[in-house]
């Protein structure tokens, strides 16, 4: 039998890879609900499409504009491809009815407390596995109790739903914590967040006091994102990590349903057909997530100024067009090309040492 732990997109969308091939797959969630509590904004691009198209009923809006701002300039971006705004809540619960579907068994309510050689131990029941897969976000207990968990940085994530009249454009802000958002979930609707490191709550209160009035606000959520790591290990003998426990994560934004959800293809293609984890997801996911944390290092040490001036050669037209035609999941793709469009934007290179 193979255990799961956690019913988040990595979880789910890996226990029902493998029970379609055939294998016995046991979820373990800690909560009464899948999907609850919701600590994401939903975000992601079109790519989702080749790997799960979300259906109708978890999509709340489309977006076919981003709009990134400096503190004195913006540029827009017409995405080719629109980003899709997921409802997080219902997206998992379907990946869990597709795992179902497929054969797997969930158990909610079932918090991992622990394993002993195959034994897994939660709150309710011991079971004998063969494979343990810790899909158990960010702060993966899978990983601690099994010494894999070495050096691991996080991000806090703060954001609100606020009834706010738009244009339907998202907006970015990566001067603003680690990176600042404005996502419309419908054209009265939006999620506004930051994440950043000590001081995220005070950067969000400030955000948010400036961009919307307190009356307008229906909610909050807060959450945690792992900082990726290449070195982090995420295989020890019968025990694999996936998803944000394997911190397969975007340095630069945060995002991570994308990756996720490439890693539990990966796992599920290792785990069936005997191949290498560590090398499979490497391979689909490996170059991008580096390119991601090159620029977020870069991204730290970014002056006001650097991003005004990054504003301004996105806005030229022959770079915003290759902005506009490439999906940010996989800079990888068309970085060179920016490149070469822009040579001043060898400028910014002085910050990756
Ligand atoms: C504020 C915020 C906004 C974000 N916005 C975006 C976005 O717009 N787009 C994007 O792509 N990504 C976004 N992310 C990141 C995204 O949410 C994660 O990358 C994604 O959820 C990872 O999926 P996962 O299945 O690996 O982990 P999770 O979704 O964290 O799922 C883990 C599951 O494991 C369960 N669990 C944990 N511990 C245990 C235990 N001991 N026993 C049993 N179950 C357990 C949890 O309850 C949970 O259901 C955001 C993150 C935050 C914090």
């Amino acid at each position: 039998m193979i255990s799961v732990i956690g019913a988040g997109p990595s979880g789910c969308y890996s226990a029902y890879l493998l029970s379609k091939a055939g294998e016995r797959v046991s979820v373990f969630e800690e909560h009464k609900e899948i999907g609850n509590p919701v600590q994401c904004t939903g975000i992601v691009t079109s790519s989702i499409n080749s790997i799960v198209k979300p259906p109708k009923s978890c999509i709340t809006n489309r977006v076919a504009k981003a709009r990134i701002f400096s503190r004195k300039n913006f540029v827009d971006i017409k995405l080719r491809n629109e980003n899709i705004i997921l409802d997080r809540e219902r997206f998992d619960s379907y990946l869990a009815e597709k795992a179902v579907d497929a054969g797997a068994k969930i158990y909610t309510d079932h918090k991992f407390i622990g394993n002993e050689g195959k034994n897994v131990i939660t709150s309710k029941k011991t079971s004998k596995s063969e494979i343990i897969i810790g899909a158990d976000g960010p702060l993966s207990r899978v990983a601690k109790v099994n010494n894999m968990l070495k050096k691991r940085e996080y991000w806090f994530g703060f954001q609100a739903r606020a009834r706010l009249d738009n244009d339907n454009i998202v907006e970015f802000y990566p001067n603003i914590g680690t990176f600042g958002w404005v996502v419309p979930e419908n054209r009265e609707t939006v999620r506004i967040g930051i994440l950043g490191k000590e001081n995220a709550k005070t950067v969000f209160e400030n955000f948010l006091k400036k961009k919307i009035p307190k009356n307008k606000i229906i909610g909050y959520q807060t959450g945690i994102v792992p900082v990726y790591n290449p070195g982090q290990q995420t295989r020890k003998n019968h025990i694999y990590l996936v998803g944000d426990a394997a911190g397969q994560v975007k340095a630069t934004t945060g995002g991570g349903i994308i990756q996720s959800l490439t890693a539990a293809e990966a796992l599920a293609d290792s785990i069936i057909n005997k191949k290498d984890y560590e090398k499979e997801w490497r391979k689909r996911l490996g170059k991008d997530l580096w390119l991601h944390l090159k620029m977020r290092k870069m991204m730290d040490k970014f002056s006001e100024s650097d991003w005004q001036y990054l504003i301004e050669l996105f806005s030229k037209k022959k770079n915003n067009m290759i902005l506009q035609k490439h999906d940010r999941d996989y800079p990888m793709n068309f970085m060179l090309k920016l490149l070469i469009s822009e040579p001043r934007l060898v400028y910014f290179a002085k910050y990756l040492f």
